[in-house]
């Protein structure tokens, strides 16, 4: 059996030396120990002269030293009765003491050892592994998704779900190993094993995670978890402290939930860089909002058949003070994970409607959006709000939303793009082909328009593949009597094939790349297509919300 903190806490604390505690005892009994040697002084002379005097054969004792036997006799009760009191008080405390120790090491719900006790238990092991020749492994655990069973089910389901993680984990853990409770639905395990098998940790981690993955009975009913896993080793010899492997550890659990949980993953230090960049990442996009951090990029979309100017896609880039200019595919998964990508979203939505309203009125604007949106239900009001204080008209606008979004709730999406709809936007179905979406999803939500995936248009002439996917999505396209954009076209040759497709609207770098909203007004300057006055904001124009027809 793995140990128990509560057996073992004598062992965590035998040098702590009660010493000092006992000195009040020990001249208790000095005091009865020193009344008795006196004791026995006067008692050898009173009593026999007391014989003496009761048979007659001599006088009685002196009076004073019958007052002082009698005091002796008083001292020895009293310092007798001391010292018993005394060891009863010690004997008390050191058992309140101890107790008290176990509680400050003990996590109260689960009784493993605490985040503050790891650490010292850890140290002592890798003390007694290295004399033996072994290696130690920390094994840090988190529950997959526990916010969701206290949120879903109550707390009390979280609390009994924790204790039987921990009581299953210490039923798998070999004898030996030490088990805490870190914080939260976080443990960690600490076990020596053969130095070089880390086989038998990975079989170690794959047994705890299969015992923690049976259901849970609670409440006539049965609550499932996962757990990730991260580990971290240490070989004898090596110098890395406790807290050292707890944090690589640490590192290799995030890994773990990061591939998809209900696994585990051993440490690698370029782990630590991709977290370090990560939490700089993090650190800057809360720092960067409402400062200009984020600006719109504008891509051209042109009608493939005329070659005509329709309108430009924004593109979202971050110039980022430490980490300079960031692409949206790196920043924007992360600001939606810390819940900042509304408000990153609508800086940069109001600063390309204020950048577009000064284009001609025939230039579309696309933005895109995030699922995480299309959830907000304020999201179409906080549109509007935008397009008039932008002064600009909806039907230039169209929301781009990615194929992802219809694995959201289908209800709320086709509500929010019908209420976008009626105020006059244009809603299209971003990166189309990658998202396995079917045909009833796609049926059931009323869309203006449809986007190909770039992946498919720049290898349609590589790839039969691609071909087939393009020509299924263009009838599609037809049977649905939705118009097709294709993104992606990088040479002539590619929309040479497109025209020979299909009528499409296409964007890609063979027509631009994506430009600043400097360089794009020169070049709408040059094309004769920027307005000569400057639209003021938020002066009367026909942006009254539009009923959309069926
Ligand atoms: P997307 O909406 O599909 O945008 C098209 C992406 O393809 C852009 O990448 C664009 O630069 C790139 N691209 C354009 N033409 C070509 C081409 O010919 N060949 C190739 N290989 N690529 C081309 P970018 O700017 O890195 O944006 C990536 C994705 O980030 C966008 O994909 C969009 O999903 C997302 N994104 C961009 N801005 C925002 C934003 O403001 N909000 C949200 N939520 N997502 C955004
Ligand atoms: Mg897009
Ligand atoms: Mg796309």
């Amino acid at each position: 059996m793995p140990r128990n903190p509560l057996a073992d806490t004598e062992r965590l604390h035998d040098n702590n030396s009660p010493l000092a505690r006992t000195g009040k005892d020990v001249v208790a009994l000095g005091i009865a120990i020193a009344a008795i040697i006196m004791f026995v002084g006067t008692g050898g002379t009173v009593l026999p002269a007391i014989a003496r005097s009761f048979s007659g054969t001599g006088l009685g004792p002196d009076k004073l030293l019958v007052n002082a036997l009698l005091l002796n006799i008083a001292l020895v009760i009293f310092g007798w009765r001391r010292y018993r009191e005394l060891t009863g008080e010690v004997a008390e405390r050191r058992r309140a003491e101890a107790q008290a120790r176990v509680l400050a090491e003990t996590d109260a719900l689960t009784g493993c050892l605490n985040r503050r006790a790891i650490g010292p238990a850890a140290e002592q092991l890798f003390g007694e592994a290295e004399k033996r020749g072994d290696a130690v492994a920390v094994i840090m655990l988190d529950l997959d998704k526990f916010k969701q069973v206290n949120d879903v089910n109550s707390h009390a389901a979280g609390d009994i779900l924790l204790i039987e993680a921990a009581r299953r984990l210490f039923a798998v853990l070999p004898e030996g190993a030490l088990l805490s409770r870190i914080g939260g639905d976080e443990f960690a395990c600490v076990v020596s094993h053969p130095a070089g098998r880390t086989d038998k940790i990975d079989s170690l981690s794959e047994e705890l995670i299969a015992a923690v993955a049976r259901p849970v009975p609670y409440e006539g009913s049965e609550i499932e978890t996962t757990i990730s896993a991260g580990i971290a080793s240490r070989e004898p010899g090596s110098a890395i402290d406790s807290q050292a492997l707890l944090h690589s550890a640490d590192i290799a659990m995030y890994h773990a939930k990061k591939r998809g949980r209900n696994r585990h993953c051993w440490f690698d230090p370029a782990m630590e860089s991709e977290l370090k960049f990560r939490s700089e990442l993090e650190a800057g996009l809360r720092r960067g909002i409402g400062k200009g951090e984020f600006v719109p990029f504008y891509q051209k979309q042109v009608d493939l058949e005329t070659g005509e100017l329709a309108g430009f896609e924004m593109l979202a880039r971050w110039k980022s003070p430490v980490l300079g200019q960031v692409s949206p595919e790196i920043f924007v998964p992360v600001a939606e994970e810390i819940g900042l990508i509304a408000p990153i979203s609508e800086e940069l939505i109001a600063r390309a409607l204020r950048d577009a309203r000064n284009w001609d009125p025939r230039l579309t604007l696309s933005v895109n959006i995030s699922p995480l949106q299309l959830r907000d239900p304020w999201f179409a009001q906080k549109l509007l709000k935008m397009l008039v204080e932008a002064n600009f008209p909806p039907s230039r606008l169209e929301i781009e939303v990615t194929e992802s979004c219809l694995h959201e709730n289908l209800g709320m999406v086709r509500s929010m793009i019908t209420s976008l709809q009626n105020q006059g936007v244009q809603v299209s179905l971003d990166d189309f082909g990658t998202g396995y979406s079917s045909l009833a999803q796609l049926r059931s939500l009323p869309f203006n328009r449809i986007k190909i995936d770039r992946s498919f248009v720049t290898t349609v002439n590589d790839s039969p593949e691609s071909a087939t996917i393009i020509q299924s999505i263009i009838s599609l396209g037809e049977g649905l009597g939705l118009p097709i954009t294709a993104e992606g076209i990088e040479s002539q040759e590619v929309l040479e094939k497109m025209r020979g497709l299909g009528k499409f609207k296409g964007q890609g770098y063979l027509y631009g790349y994506p430009e600043s909203a400097e360089e794009t007004e020169a070049e709408l300057a040059q094309l004769n297509l920027l307005l000569e006055t400057p639209v003021p904001p938020e002066t009367e124009t026909s942006i009254a919300p539009v009923a959309r027809s069926a």
